[in-house]
């Protein structure tokens, strides 16, 4: 399957397939030297495998890798990236890098960066990375101001994806790329939220037909978005669709207690019960959507979490949050499913409503 993602900064195919590796080693034959950039524990799989399959071809290739997690998506290793990258790479060398979303924003950062920019291949190897953070070009790593705070915009040369690499992710992993997936079923409409509701347990299973399918149907709708307004200026914001509110409990309960595709899956919950208040969705709507993303082992009450939070520290943050947009909290509610719309109308009443509806127990 090849989805074209057309670029004022640089147009890139994105292919999903079997057998990525050999597939990169063709992509990469204009190409003398190679870095490809991993976290610890995506070395472990495949790392060494992908090293070998580029060095079989007599190019100069390395691989250089990080501690994984989020909290390394930092300045720090940004810096200690570009200072492995300085020794081995010219300006028309190739960084490829192989991980999830952590590895594929810092290290297309770090390509971005390096002599003004340098060309990069993402391979995502996590649910969340294939089916969100690979495409669309935002890059760059979180600093103590902020999540993401420090980045640019700026396309691979190609993102090759091949989901028989999740049969190494954890569970906890694809359900919360799952909470990316259900997201752009949401916003998408009837046909894909169906798909998702009747193939459940294939999906967890990691069938491949079943993977491949919800991987191309996510990306031909964010591309299709992404398209429209690269820069993240107008309709690109429905992306945002749970994630205001997912954002701010993330925040307030700290991002180490709360995973986040738990809280989108939580977010998504609440701006639906908003969507339902004002009159757009239906009560069986609005059922059936709380009972897919339950389906998929994701919550919609913090309590499924056994977590409590503050309502009112929630508020202050959601508030805060709204002076970076005119004063005016900006929610991504459906008028039903497949019909955004983005909405500043939300009062602090209305908004309170709905943090006390997702505070409470089922
Ligand atoms: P991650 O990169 O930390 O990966 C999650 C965990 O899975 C890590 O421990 C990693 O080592 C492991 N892993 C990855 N692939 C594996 C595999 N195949 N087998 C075994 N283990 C594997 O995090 P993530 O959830 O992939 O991505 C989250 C990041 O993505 C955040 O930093 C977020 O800001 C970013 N993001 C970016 C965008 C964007 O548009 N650029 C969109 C959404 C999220
Ligand atoms: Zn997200």
């Amino acid at each position: 399957i090849k989805i074209k993602c057309q670029s004022n900064l640089q147009s890139y195919d994105i292919v999903i397939q079997k057998n990525s590796f050999s597939q990169v080693v063709k992509d990469l034959s204009q190409f003398r030297k190679i870095v490809i950039i991993c976290d610890s524990n995506v070395r472990k799989y495949y790392g060494e495998s992908l090293l070998q399959a580029i060095t079989a071809e007599k190019k100069i290739c390395d691989l250089i890798s990080f501690p994984a997690g989020e909290s390394n998506k930092n300045l720090n290793t940004f810096l200690y990236l570009h200072e492995q990258i300085a020794l081995r790479l010219d300006r028309n060398s190739c960084i490829i890098t192989l991980g999830g979303g952590v590895t594929g924003d810092m290290g297309g950062f770090v390509a971005s960066t390096y002599m003004r920019g340098i060309s990069f291949i993402h391979i995502p190897t996590s649910l969340l990375a294939m089916v969100d953070s690979s495409v669309g070009g935002k890059l760059g790593v979180n600093t103590s101001i902020g999540k993401n705070v420090v980045g640019v915009f700026n396309n691979p040369k190609k993102v090759i994806i091949d989901p028989s690499l999740l049969n190494t992710l954890p569970t906890k992993f694809i359900i919360d790329g799952m909470a990316e997936v259900i997201k752009h079923a949401f916003l998408s409409g009837e046909e894909f939220v169906s798909f998702l509701e009747t193939n459940t347990e294939g999906i967890f299973d990691l069938n491949l037909t079943l993977l491949t399918q919800i991987i191309s149907h996510s990306l031909h709708f964010k591309v299709k978005i992404v398209e429209q307004d690269e820069r993240d200026l107008e309709i690109r914001n429905i992306l945002n669709y749970g994630h205001t509110i997912g954002h701010a409990l993330e925040e307030t309960l700290g991002y180490q207690n709360i995973s986040h595709g738990n809280a989108v899956a939580i977010g998504m919950n609440a701006v639906n019960y908003l969507s339902l208040k004002e009159g757009f969705l239906s009560t069986m709507t609005f059922d059936r959507m709380q009972q897919l993303i339950r389906q998929y082992k994701l919550p919609t009450f913090l309590s499924d979490l056994g977590l409590q939070g503050d309502p009112e520290k929630i508020l202050q943050f959601l508030n805060n949050d709204k002076k970076n947009q005119d004063d005016q909290i900006v929610m991504v509610l459906l008028q039903e499913i497949g019909k955004p719309i983005i909405s500043r109308t939300q009062t602090i009443i209305q908004m309170k409503e709905a943090i006390n509806y997702i505070l409470k127990s089922n």
